[in-house]
Parts: C-alpha cells; sequence; structure tokens
C-alpha cells in the first residue's frame, strides 16, 4: 500500500524521532499529493527516511502518527495496538475480572492511537473518534476490537458525534445487536446510559478516586457536587456515611444518581436538582460537612480559556473551604487538560489563603492506569486531584 508522503525539514524531525505523536503543520517542507483530511499519510525525513504513519488533518496538527514502525498494514497495526493495550490491562488487572467490567481499553495517544477512546462495559466496546482520521476507520477498529478481543466484546458502538461536532447522525452500533445497560465497579453497581449518557456512558476515570473516598467515609457527613451518576455518592453510602447530599444541575443526572442508589440498596443520601454554587451558598450551612467532593466539568477546554478556569476552580474551592467542618477532607478536583497540577494546587492554595482556612494536602491524585500517559506526550495527563484536611 503507498500513501501520500510528508516530508519533514530537516531540523523538524526531532520530536518525532522521540516518537512525538505530533507533526505540527510549520515542520512539513513538501507533501506529495493532495491528502484528504483523515487520510493516512506516511511521514519521512528529507532523505525519504520513513519515520511514521499517520492520519492527516488540516490544521495546526497536521499528522497524528499511529505507527513509528515500518508497517503498512493498517489493520494489521490496529490489530497489533489493541492487543497491546489489551496486554496492559490484564497486567493491571482489569481484563476479565468479575469486581469490575468498566475500563478504558484506548486512551488515545496513552495506547499509541491519537484521536482514538475505546471504553469497554461488560460485552460492549464505545469508540469514540476524536478526529476524522480514527472516525473514517471505525469498521475497520470495531473489527480489530472484537478480534484482538478473543470473544469478549461481542458490541462495538460508535459514539463519535458530539466529540468531533459534525452534523452527520452516525451514533450507533458498528458490531453485534446490543449494549450494556449495567457494569460493576469493585462490586458496586452503576447504569449506564451509552447511547444518551456524557462522554461514552460512565467516567470511569474517578474509579480509583471513588475507591479512596470509601477509605475516608464512614459516619461522615459527605457532600458530592456534580455527581452525574453519583459515583462517589454511592462508594461513600456503601462504606456507612451518616449522610449523603448529591448535587447536579442535570436533572437526568440526579435521576441517574437515585436509580444507582437504589441498586445498591444505600441509606441516608438526599439528592438535589441545582447548580453548585446556588446549592452551597443557599443550602448549605457553613463547617457542616465532613467530606466534600469537588468534580467539575472541565472549565478550560483550550489554552486561551486557562485564567477563567483558574478563577472558577478558585472560587468553587473557596465556597468548599467555607462548608466544610473542622478537620474535615475536600476531595477536589480538575479534569482540565489545559490546567496543569501546579497551576490546579496554585488555584487552591490561593483558596485556602482567602477563606483563612489552614490545609494540607495528604493525597495527590491523577486518571487512574487504564489511562495511561505517553511520557513522550505528556499533554495526555488531564486528571488531576487533591485531598486536603482541613483545619
Ligand atoms: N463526579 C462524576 C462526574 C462529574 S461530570 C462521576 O464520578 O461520575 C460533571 C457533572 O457536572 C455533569 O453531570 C454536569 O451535569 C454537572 N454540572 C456542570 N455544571 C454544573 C453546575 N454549575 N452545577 C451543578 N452541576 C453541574
Amino acid at each position: 500500500m503507498s500513501f501520500v508522503k510528508i516530508t519533514l525539514h530537516a531540523n523538524k524531525t526531532e520530536a518525532v524521532r522521540r516518537f512525538h505523536p505530533w507533526v505540527f503543520s510549520g515542520a512539513i517542507k513538501n507533501i506529495s499529493g493532495e491528502p484528504n483530511e483523515g487520510d493516512v499519510v506516511e511521514v519521512t525525513d528529507e532523505k525519504g527516511n520513513f519515520l511514521g504513519l499517520g492520519h492527516y488533518a488540516k490544521g495546526s496538527i497536521a499528522v497524528r502518527i499511529f505507527s513509528f514502525a515500518n508497517e503498512k498494514n493498517v489493520e494489521q497495526i490496529f490489530i497489533q495496538k489493541i492487543e497491546a493495550a489489551i496486554a496492559l490491562r490484564k497486567q493491571i488487572g482489569l481484563w476479565q475480572n468479575n469486581i469490575t467490567n468498566a475500563f478504558r481499553l484506548i486512551h488515545g495517544e496513552g495506547d499509541d492511537l491519537p484521536g482514538l477512546i475505546v471504553d469497554v462495559y461488560g460485552n460492549t466496546a464505545v469508540l469514540q473518534a476524536h478526529s476524522k482520521g480514527m472516525f473514517q476507520q471505525r469498521e475497520l477498529i470495531a473489527q480489530a476490537i472484537k478480534k484482538a478481543s478473543a470473544g469478549v466484546i461481542e458490541n462495538v458502538y460508535s459514539k463519535s458525534d458530539s466529540a468531533l461536532k459534525h452534523k452527520e447522525k452516525t451514533d450507533g452500533l458498528l458490531l453485534g445487536n446490543s449494549v450494556c445497560e449495567e457494569i460493576s465497579e469493585y462490586k458496586l453497581l452503576f447504569k449506564v446510559d451509552i447511547p444518551t449518557g456524557q462522554k461514552t456512558g460512565f467516567f470511569i476515570d474517578q474509579r480509583e478516586n471513588r475507591r479512596l473516598l470509601a477509605r475516608y467515609a464512614e459516619n461522615k457527613k459527605v457532600l458530592n457536587t456534580f455527581c452525574y451518576t453519583g459515583g462517589f455518592s454511592v462508594y461513600a453510602a456503601k462504606t456507612g456515611a451518616a449522610l449523603i447530599h448529591s448535587v447536579d444541575s442535570s436533572a437526568k443526572a440526579t435521576q441517574l444518581t437515585n436509580e444507582n442508589m437504589v441498586l445498591n440498596e444505600c441509606a441516608n443520601y438526599e439528592t438535589f436538582t441545582a447548580d453548585v454554587f446556588d446549592f452551597m451558598n443557599k443550602q448549605a450551612a457553613n463547617n457542616f460537612y465532613d467530606i466534600i467532593v469537588l468534580d467539575p466539568p472541565a472549565f478550560a477546554k483550550n489554552h486561551n480559556a486557562r485564567h477563567q478556569a483558574i478563577q472558577a476552580y478558585k472560587r468553587l474551592n473557596m465556597v468548599a473551604l467555607q462548608k466544610i467542618a473542622k478537620g474535615g477532607l475536600i476531595f477536589t478536583f480538575s479534569c482540565s487538560q489545559a490546567v496543569s497540577q501546579e497551576m490546579f494546587e496554585g488555584a487552591v492554595t490561593a483558596a485556602s489563603i482567602e477563606t483563612g482556612r489552614k490545609s494540607k494536602i495528604i493525597h495527590r491524585l491523577m486518571q487512574p492506569p487504564d489511562h495511561p500517559v505517553n511520557i513522550f506526550h505528556p499533554e495526555g495527563e488531564y486528571l488531576k486531584g487533591l485531598v486536603l484536611t482541613v483545619q
């Protein structure tokens, strides 16, 4: 198979040789044809030496490389990458156990497949393309997932329309005839709504942090803000929390939270459909909660929105610091890729200064091992969190 060749300037090959998967448009010296958005292209140096195979895009990131090996059979490449991703999930104990059956199988650059997210829910894989190239190859990828999974994955659902912001309506099953509707995470049960839920259906990335919360929640008064499916709330309830308040502005989310609380036979809870800031300012008493979870949506969607996002994190953490009881814990998160751990900690520090509450960091948290960060692509680290003990 031959592909359009993209030749890089002599002084612009270093990053690619160090396995950074992005080629910026400014690094390109010559294009041998007229590739369309999403086409597979071959990247070479000025002497014509092979550097990588990737998907072409007409933006500042011109190529996203998915293979640095001189192998041209795209289907074979996908099968190999998916097999490698399965091997990693086996190594970290997530493949086929009877405790947890929801996990990320492909985390984009972290699994050497830039632009592709695949989450597994029981027998269903949900494929989310973030690039046209991956989107165009969804059928091939679905087949490769099924083949590499050796019978574990029966259904593959494509859910890329919102991520790609295109007008076509393409979300739906690529393989199989049903989707998983209930998953188990550390033996707790959760309803997932793959077709219409947020992201691919569930916030898999908070699994280990929810479990950490369970270590502290017994007999405690817990406030779970931005609760979505009530993940943190269920863990708190099953550990014997004295009271759990869950808050989300979406009625669908609070309904899901209540369903999951019932499903797990939880007690002592109340769920509120409200804006978190309104709820905290109007309905929550000062120094009341023993544990507060702050897990907002990404406040910064890009680098330009960073400053505002940091202000928002500061405001949110300030309100939590007012509402937390003496000696209480705040689990505070940012899932904005554009906000670094340092910046996030800066915002939390500023909130502590302004409220005059003395706090100490007892845990620094990140995304779990099924969301690996490619060392050559540190941009892949997006979820960061702190657990503070507040005086
Ligand atoms: N903690 C959740 C995931 C949170 S996702 C989990 O573990 O699964 C973020 C949630 O915040 C969404 O459900 C969204 O509806 C909600 N949200 C966004 N802005 C909000 C606001 N201002 N007030 C309340 N909820 C909000």
